[in-house]
């Protein structure tokens, strides 16, 4: 190449759609200490889910999550505001639609953090768009017992709800091979260091990117 066409060259860039990082495990797992170490950057944006569940001590409405009456939370179903709502534990929980799509649109990578029923109905979304932008990832606990040390130690839940997110967390162990990946649960730094890779690999696969500018050498 001479002198001339090289400084004619411009440079590359892609642009993609953003992805939609789903991460599930049972409750204790150390999803929320993960998703929260993730949340210390700012390179996707993190979808805060409705409950109905009462916030725990330290937990701000708008920020954990949004905090709804059993009433507020069926109307918004009945809108069809969520892209997948389910019930856990009792109570109900809902991803909601238009933050989602407006973001990955925009270019924008997501992360949700719900459990295995929600993922399976993102999983089966009709939307070609979010099968295309989905990635989900099953945080697994080494054992039960880890499962229910980890999730006592939090001390936040009474005993009739730690025996209920137990019977369903080892319920929904079975569910990782469902996952396009699953990360086996260590120190909260391996994990974060497991998920970042998956984040950084997915961001590269050649199918979401698209090249800005057609005339480039
Ligand atoms: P927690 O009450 O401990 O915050 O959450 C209980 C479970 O609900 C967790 O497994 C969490 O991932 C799940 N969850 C949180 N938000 C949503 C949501 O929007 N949809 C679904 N399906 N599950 C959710």
């Amino acid at each position: 190449m001479s002198a001339a066409e090289f400084s004619k060259e411009v440079r590359k860039t892609f642009r993609r759609r953003g992805i939609l990082f789903v991460v599930s495990a049972a409750s204790g797992t150390g999803k929320s200490t993960l998703c929260n170490s993730l949340r210390q950057s700012n390179d996707f944006i993190y979808s805060v889910s409705c409950t109905t569940r009462a916030p725990r001590p330290g937990e701000t409405d708008g920020e954990d999550y949004h905090f709804l009456t059993r009433e507020t939370f069926e109307a918004k179903v009945a809108a069809g505001e969520f892209i997948e709502h389910a019930q856990v534990h009792g109570n109900y929980y809902g991803t909601l639609k238009q933050t989602v799509l407006a973001a990955l649109a925009a270019g924008t990578d997501v992360l949700l953090d719900i459990d295995a029923q929600g993922a399976e109905s993102i999983r089966n979304n009709p939307d070609p768009e979010i099968a295309a932008s989905l990635v989900d990832v099953f945080i697994m606990p080494p054992t039960s017992e880890e499962l229910e040390r980890r999730l006592r130690k939090r001390g936040t839940e009474t005993e009739e709800s730690i025996l209920r997110r137990l019977a369903n967390g080892r319920e929904e162990m079975h569910r990782w091979s469902e996952f396009k990946y699953t990360i086996l649960s260590g120190s909260m730094e391996e994990d974060l260091i497991k998920f970042r890779a998956i984040m950084r690999a997915e961001r590269y696969l050649s199918r979401r990117l698209e090249l800005n500018d057609s005339k480039s050498v």
